[in-house]
C-alpha cells in the first residue's frame, strides 16, 4: 500500500501522477473532482474529517455539474481508491468497509451502513491547513489537467474562490514562465521534480514539459515569420517513431491539446523555462541523428499561449488547433536522406529534393494560417538540396578560402542564402539560392562589393541548379 505524503513535494508528486484509466479517451474527473472538494474544505476551515453520507452528497452534486459522465462510478470509487491506493486520506475503520473479494470498491450499502469518517491524513492536513498556497497550487494543477478551460462556478462550488480568483489560476502552477533560471537540468529536478535526461517529460505536478537545448543535440527553432516554435521529436538516432516515449507523450498531448511548457536553454546560458505552448501541427523531416547519420525526424509545431488555461488562449492559436487535422504531414515524402557520396547519387537526391519543393508550392496556394509554416518546411528542403549541390565547398567561384573546419554534425561550414535578400520575399527554390561560407556570405551582405556579387551570384545559381540536375545523368 502506498504511504500517506510527508512533504509538500510528496503531496504535488501525488497530485501530479493522479492519472485515472481513461475510458473512452477522456478521463474520468471523479477523483480531482473529490480532491478539489476537500481542498475546498482545507481552504474554508471545515474539520479534518467528514463523512461517507457527506462526501457522498457533496460528490454526486458537483459530479452531476462538472463530471464528464466518463464512468457510471459515483462517490464509492474515488472515496476508496484515494485512500487505498493514493494514500492521500484516511478512512476510520477501513476494513468494515472493505471490497468484496474481486471487487476494486466497497459497495454503496456498506458505505451507507458504516457511514465511517474519513478525511486527509493528519499530515497531508497539517501541511495544507498551514500552507494556504500549497492548496492553491494543488487546485491549479487539477484544473489544468481535468477541467481546462475551467467551467464556471466550480472554483466557487467547491469553496475555493477566495485562494483562486478567476483568470489568475495560472499563476499559481509553479515555476511561472520567466520566473528563475537554472544553470543544470539536474537543479530543475531538485526544485520541481520529473526527469533530468530526457528531452520530453513531466514535473511533479504531471504537466508536460519540452525541454530545448541551443546546443543539441536537436535543431529547434523559431519559425521565421510566425512566433511558432520547431521542436525535435525523441530518439537519437535511426527513424524516429511516434511509439518512442516522448514522441508518444507528446502525440497524447497533441490530440488533448493539452498545455506544454517550452524551458529552453541558450548556449552558455541558463534552463528557464520560456512560455506555455500547444501542439499545432506535426511534420515528419529530415534530420541528422546523434550519430551523425541522415533520419526521418518528428518536426512538433509549438504555438506559444499565454497560460495553460484554454479559455486564455488568443483566437489565433484556436484557429490554428481548429485546422490541425492530427495526421503526421510526411514533409520527406518522395525524396531520400540526402547521404550520398556519388555525383550520380547527389543528383538523383538533389532533383528529388526540388521536385519536392515544386510540388509544394503548387499545393500550398491556399491562403490559411498554416502558410508560413508550409513555407519554413519547404524551404528546409531547399536548403537540403542547395547543400547537396554546394558538395562542401562555397559556391562563389572567387571565393578567397572557407574555414577549414567542420561543424559537430561534420558538415562544412556554410550558409545557404537567397541570392539576392529582396529575393527572401519570392521563391525558396534552390536556383534561387546559394551556398556560401562565411567570409563570402559577409561580402554579400556588407562588403563594398555586395551589388557585383549579388549580381554574378544570381545567374551562376541559376547556372548550378541546371547542372546539378544533369549529374544524375553522368556516368
Ligand atoms: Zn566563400
Amino acid at each position: 500500500m502506498a504511504t500517506s505524503p510527508t512533504s509538500r513535494r510528496d503531496f504535488i508528486k501525488k497530485i501530479g501522477q493522479l492519472s485515472p484509466r481513461s475510458v473512452r479517451d477522456t478521463a474520468p474527473t471523479h477523483r480531482p473532482l473529490l480532491l478539489l472538494w476537500l481542498l475546498g474544505r482545507v481552504a474554508i476551515g471545515a474539520p479534518r474529517l467528514t463523512t461517507w453520507r457527506e462526501t457522498r452528497a457533496a460528490f454526486e452534486k458537483l459530479e452531476g455539474a462538472y463530471g464528464n459522465g466518463a464512468t457510471a462510478d459515483s462517490a464509492q470509487y474515488p472515496f476508496w481508491v484515494l485512500h487505498a491506493t493514493d494514500a492521500l486520506w484516511e478512512i476510520k475503520d477501513a476494513e468494515r468497509i472493505a471490497p468484496p473479494p474481486g471487487q476494486r470498491r466497497p459497495t454503496i450499502s456498506v458505505l451507507d451502513h458504516v457511514n465511517p469518517e474519513a478525511g486527509f491524513t493528519p499530515d497531508v492536513h497539517a501541511m495544507l491547513s498551514a500552507e494556504p498556497g500549497l492548496v492553491a497550487n494543488a487546485a491549479a494543477i487539477l484544473l489544468a489537467r481535468f477541467f481546462n478551460p475551467v467551467p464556471a462556478g466550480l472554483v466557487a462550488d467547491v469553496g475555493l474562490d477566495g485562494l483562486l480568483p478567476a483568470g489568475q489560476e495560472a499563476d499559481l502552477l509553479l515555476p511561472v514562465p520567466g520566473s528563475v533560471r537554472f544553470p543544470k537540468r539536474k537543479a530543475i529536478h531538485t526544485a520541481f521534480g520529473g526527469q533530468w535526461t530526457s528531452g520530453i517529460g513531466t514535473l511533479d505536478d504531471g504537466l508536460m514539459c519540452v525541454f530545448s537545448d541551443a546546443r543539441g543535440p536537436y535543431d529547434d527553432r523559431t519559425i521565421p515569420g510566425t512566433d511558432l516554435i520547431e521542436y525535435r521529436g525523441q530518439g537519437l538516432s535511426g527513424d524516429q517513431s511516434l511509439k518512442g516515449v516522448g514522441n508518444a507523450q507528446l502525440l497524447v498531448c497533441q490530440r488533448e491539446q493539452k498545455p506544454i511548457r517550452y524551458w529552453h536553454q541558450p548556449t552558455g546560458g541558463d534552463w528557464t523555462f520560456v512560455t506555455w505552448t500547444v501542439i499545432v501541427d506535426r511534420r515528419l523531416v529530415w534530420g541528422r541523428g546523434e550519430d551523425k547519420q541522415w533520419r526521418r525526424e518528428f518536426a512538433w509545431v509549438l504555438a506559444p499561449v499565454p497560460s495553460p488555461f484554454r479559455d486564455q488562449w488568443p483566437q489565433s492559436v484556436l484557429d490554428r488547433l481548429a485546422q490541425d487535422d492530427q495526421q503526421t504531414h510526411d514533409e520527406t515524402l518522395g525524396t531520400e536522406a540526402p547521404t550520398a557520396l556519388s555525383k550520380r547519387d547527389t543528383g538523383r537526391q538533389y532533383r528529388k529534393l526540388c521536385a519536392s519543393v515544386e510540388r509544394r508550392e503548387r499545393v500550398n496556394h491556399s491562403r490559411t494560417t498554416r502558410t508560413a509554416t508550409d513555407r519554413y518546411f519547404r524551404s528546409a528542403d531547399a536548403r537540403l538540396a542547395v547543400m547537396l549541390r554546394a558538395r562542401g565547398k562555397c559556391e562563389n567561384p572567387d571565393c578567397g578560402g572557407q574555414p577549414a573546419d567542420v561543424t559537430d554534425r561534420g558538415d562544412a561550414i556554410l550558409e545557404v542564402d537567397h541570392v539576392d535578400e529582396r529575393a527572401a520575399q519570392g521563391r525558396d527554390h534552390p536556383a534561387n539560392m546559394i551556398a556560401l561560407c562565411p567570409n563570402c556570405h559577409a561580402i554579400k551582405t556588407r562588403g563594398s562589393t555586395r551589388h557585383d556579387l549579388k549580381r554574378k551570384l544570381k545567374t551562376l545559381a541559376q547556372r548550378l541548379h541546371r547542372e546539378a540536375e544533369e549529374w544524375e545523368n553522368t556516368s
